[in-house]
Parts: C-alpha cells; structure tokens; sequence
C-alpha cells in the first residue's frame, strides 16, 4: 500500500476512561474503526519505554530502555521512521514531552515540533493546531502527534479516572476529532495510548495499566470490526504495510491490514 498515516498517541488513555468521558467521537470510532478497547501495553508500562516499542517493534526485554530515561540499544535495530525514511518518505513528529525524541533517529524526522506541557493550558490541541497546518501544506507521508496532558495533568496531578483525568481524556480525544475531521482520503489514522494507570501512578502489570484502547481508521481497517490479542508491538508492522515500507526482521508484532 502508498498510503500516509497519523499516529495518535493519548498518554495514560484507559479504555473505560474513554467510554466515561462522553465524547461523541468514541461511539463514531468503534462504528467506523477497526478497534480493541482490551489491547495491551508493555511490561513496564511506562511512557519512553512503551514508545520505543511501539516505534522499534520489540519489547522493552529487547531494546532495553524500561525507564523514562534514555540509554542507547545494545542491539541497534531500525524503526518504523528509520524504514519510513529509507524509502524516501517525509515524517513529522508534534509532542509535549521532551524524551519522546529519542524515538526516532534525528535524521529521519522531516519536521519536528516540541511544547513544553506545562508552559501551557492547553498544549495538547496548540500541537494539533500544529499538526494540521503541516498536514494541509506539506502532507508528509508520516505524522505523529503524541498529547502528554491526559497522563501529566490529569492522571498524575489528580489520579487516573478522577475528574480532572477524564476532562483531559476529553480534551485529547476532541484533539483526535479535529484531526480525523481534516484528515484527506490518502492517510490513515491511528489512536492509541501507551498505558494505562491507577491511582496517581502507573508502570505494574496490573489491568488497570496494562489495557489500552486501539482504534485503526482509513480505506485498510473495516469499519466497526473487532480485534483480538494486539499489542503496541503491531503498530510498527501496520504502519510499514500501509505505507509500503519494509519490515524489519527483529520486529516482534504483525500487521493489522
Ligand atoms: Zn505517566
């Protein structure tokens, strides 16, 4: 396939989180999306290294980074923006947390923006606004749009499911909206979280960090279907097989389409 994709990262999103926070556009995912509201994070469930195996398609076990602080991989591998830039497509990276750009080698991100969370009220949709513009006059081939708020100011400031929580969550999937609502017929959408959380944490193997919603949108996904035993190790395969990249052997998960 020569499709583009978006990538939707909500940080901390729970699935039950989801269906409380009321947001129209959650019924309109799982009529119109091929979906899982029980798929699964990594152990540990933790941001930078739940990312690096969305990006990487392997498990923290095997790029070796299981806490938010960056080492290099003893076993260097390539990802999915490595792959994407090999075959000469443009990727575009909008985020509200720093270390998320250790997720991709510098020299294959086209186009990057970074807006620190709390030096705003609402950096989740300043990056969609972001988003957007580039996607109107550049159309890269690859967008990712990773929003902290739900897991920094909701989740960790106030607790997972508390009311601040799921206004976050709300806010978040308002950000999706908008962004599938612009999106032209060329690109795919993809909404994700990276884990869960309870109470003011989260990083066990407990449920209630451990599932993540999934949503999967665009001509490939049949609307309304859904999937069974996906994890975030599949993202890296789906988006390769959308976009026409290769695989990269070491990569743990397979393809949705
Ligand atoms: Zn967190």
């Amino acid at each position: 396939m020569n499709n583009k994709v978006i990538l939707v990262s909500i940080d901390g999103m729970r699935p039950d989180g989801l269906t409380a926070c009321g947001h129209p556009f959650v019924k309109e995912l799982r009529e119109k999306s091929s979906y899982s509201m029980n798929a699964s994070s990594m152990v540990p469930s933790i941001t930078l290294p739940c990312h690096l195996s969305m990006f990487y398609g392997v498990t923290p076990q095997r790029h070796g980074v299981t806490t938010n602080t960056f080492t290099p991989f003893v076993r260097p591998l390539n990802g999915i923006c490595e792959q994407l830039s090999a075959i000469g497509k443009k990727c575009a990276a909008f985020y509200n947390w720093e270390p998320m750009r250790h997720v991709w080698n510098s020299d294959c991100m086209k186009y990057s923006s970074y807006i620190e969370a709390y030096e705003e009220e609402n950096s989740d949709l300043l990056l969609t606004e972001q988003l957007l513009a580039l996607m109107q006059s550049r159309k890269p081939d690859f967008l990712y749009c990773y929003l902290v708020e739900t897991d920094s100011k909701g989740g960790h400031d106030h607790g997972w499911m508390s009311e601040e929580y799921i206004k976050q969550l709300y806010n978040a999937v308002d950000c999706a909206q908008k962004i599938y609502r612009a999106m032209p017929s060329e690109y795919s959408l993809i909404i994700t979280a990276d884990h869960g959380g309870h109470d003011r944490t989260h990083g066990d193997t407990c449920p209630e960090d451990m599932t993540i919603p999934m949503f999967f949108l665009g001509n490939a996904f049949e609307p309304g279907r859904k999937l069974e035993n996906i994890s975030l190790l599949d993202l890296a395969p789906t988006i390769a097989s959308l976009t026409g990249a290769a695989c990269v052997r070491e990569w743990e998960g397979r393809s949705l389409t």
